[in-house]
């Protein structure tokens, strides 16, 4: 089974990886989660990186594909492809990819959120430093500290209005259009994204026990 997980931004495509993890013995290839290591490691690269991700803007397709390829090749297990792709071309590649390494995607899910939710969705949220899990914070629960594994809690630079916006655009552009690419592939599905994280997974599940 390889997954690719797609969505807008804040759609829930890191609350449902962790829950396909759970349930399912597959590896999670999160390309927002590598960008924010390469960047948290302070490397000139990282340093690169930060100025177009802190903007909202895409990291060129050429520098994500070899990333990608090279995490690809590191595990033998199923994957979840969160956050890729995000352009035609990633689209394009992966399939090339995949082909080479003789692996097929099986299942391209969509979560499907209407687009007022979403500035809201990411402003009210932030993300354990350690275990990557995504926390729902407000004036009532201002958390500070990760419930599931204790680590810090901190709000990503690119989490706020403005970037928010941005990201919004770049994915109506840009993302957007891998819908099309994928959609009369046999393999695409949508799940309904605005319901609660439980109702959604169950969803999902029922897709992938099909
Ligand atoms: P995410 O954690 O998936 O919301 O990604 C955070 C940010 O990382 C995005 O807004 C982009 O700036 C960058 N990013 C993540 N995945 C990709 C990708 N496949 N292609 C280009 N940029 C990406």
């Amino acid at each position: 089974m390889n997954i690719i997980l797609m969505g807008c931004p804040g759609a829930g495509k890191g609350t449902q990886s962790a829950k396909l993890l759970q349930t399912f013995p597959l590896h999670h290839i999160s390309t927002g989660d590598v960008l924010r290591a390469e960047m948290a490691s302070g490397s000139a690269l990282g340093k690169q990186i930060a100025e177009i991700v802190n903007q909202g803007n895409l990291v060129p397709d050429e520098l994500m594909i070899t990333m990608l390829e090279n995490i690809v090749k590191s595990t033998d297990k199923g994957i979840i492809f969160d956050g890729f792709p995000r352009t035609v071309a990633q689209a394009e590649a992966l399939d090339a990819m995949m082909k080479r390494l003789q692996r097929e995607i099986t299942h391209v899910i969509m979560i499907d959120l209407p687009q007022e939710e979403v500035v809201n969705r990411i402003c009210s949220r932030k993300q354990c430093k350690q275990c990557k899990a995504i926390v729902r914070v407000d004036e009532k629960n201002p958390a500070e500290k990760c419930a599931a594994c204790g680590g810090e809690l901190y709000t990503r630079p690119d989490d706020t209005p403005e970037k928010a916006a941005r990201r919004l655009e770049v994915y109506r552009n840009s993302t957007l259009p891998v819908k099309t690419y994928y959609q009369n592939s046999g393999k695409y599905v949508e799940v309904n994204g605005n319901q609660t994280p439980e109702k959604v997974f169950e969803d999902i599940q029922k897709i992938l026990e099909k």
